[in-house]
């Protein structure tokens, strides 16, 4: 089968013929029907700071948002049926540390991720411990169920704030995450608006969903503008600098994106108007039948975000698609 993989510790991705794997005990075989291209994984093909760790892994097939069937069981796996529909999540846990053992594994310190420490899903096969499946409400397709994983991080840092209805909410960076966080905010009733900076298409994209207001913050600002909730899912310095001058006081500031580097953020200004910060990374595994609810509900919606589909021999193509912020879901179809 083709998969696309990262081989060396240095910039670019690899095509290679591999034979299918077999599932381990306790995993199954998924064959995949749809996988998205992640932010994540523009880092590893570019090889940004921060994704060092997986040298280790390599060569490891990337690619972790990801739904298809199950197409073989491996030994002793239970409540699972070849044929079934599935997403999957796609950090696994050791099942060892402290929180594991203590029925915690949200909190499991041993994880690895597949598509970045094991094989991933850009691949016509790939191989995942069954306890990571999520099985597909009926009706619901592969290229919607492949956008669950970033969806449950938009949905974490959306429900975090515990916005009410009626609020302002600011969302800075319109990337796919972003764009879900202000769709879910929008859900939860608030008078949401999403900026970025030169991101038109993006921002279209935005506007179309419904109920959402959009700045390009290259061309146009915020004004006077205040907000009971901000939420950063830009990932750059300055988007939380902007966002925290944006904040009434009382007001909950959650940061969703990765940075590079450290943020400057002016102490004072937040104790003295008592704000809070927040940080949302990943979702809790508890939330994900919630997720793919919301999708199976808002599919038309949703369906918007996926702008290209690609064989995954012309995945190269949609990798450089995202770069130029010129598509939002970029979904590969092995
Ligand atoms: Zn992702
Ligand atoms: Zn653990």
């Amino acid at each position: 089968m083709l998969a696309l993989r990262k081989t060396a510790a240095a910039s670019g991705l690899d095509f290679a013929e591999l034979a299918t794997p077999a599932p381990a005990p306790g995993e199954v075989l998924v064959a995949v029907e749809a996988a998205g291209i992640c932010g994540t994984d523009l880092h590893i093909a570019d090889w940004t700071a921060g994704y060092e760790s997986m040298t280790a892994a390599m060569p490891v097939t990337i690619g972790h948002e990801f739904a298809g069937a199950i197409a073989a069981l491996g030994e002793g796996v239970s409540g699972w049926a070849v044929g079934q529909r599935v997403t999957v999540r796609p950090s696994t846990v050791c099942g060892a540390c402290p929180s594991c053992r203590g029925g915690d594994p949200d909190g499991c310190t041993g994880r690895r991720g597949i598509g970045i420490g094991r094989d991933g899903a850009f691949a016509r096969h790939v191989r995942v411990p069954s306890l990571n499946c999520v099985a597909l409400p009926q009706g619901l397709d592969a290229e919607l169920a492949a956008m669950a994983e970033p969806l449950s991080v938009s949905l974490h840092a959306a429900e975090l704030p515990a916005i009410r209805p009626g609020e302002r909410v600011l969302v800075l960076g319109p990337g796919p995450i972003g764009l879900g966080i202000a769709f879910f905010a929008s859900l939860a009733g608030a008078e949401v608006t999403l900026a970025g900076v030169k991101d038109m298409p993006r921002l279209e994209l935005a506007r179309s969903l419904g109920g959402i207001a959009t700045v390009d913050l290259a061309e146009d600002s915020l004004g006077e503008a205040s907000f009971d909730v901000v939420i950063e899912a830009a990932g750059v310095a300055a988007a939380v600098t902007e966002g925290l001058a944006r904040l009434r006081r009382g007001g909950r500031f959650v940061v969703a994106g990765i940075h590079a580097r450290p943020a400057p953020i002016d102490l004072t200004r937040l104790v003295r108007l008592e704000q809070t910060l927040l940080g949302a990374y990943r979702a809790p595994i508890a939330d994900w039948p919630r997720v793919l609810s919301l999708l199976s509900r808002h599919a038309e919606a949703a369906r918007k975000m996926i702008t290209h589909r690609l064989p995954l021999a012309e995945a190269l193509q949609g990798f450089d698609l995202l770069r130029a912020r010129q598509g939002c879901k970029v979904i590969l179809l092995p």
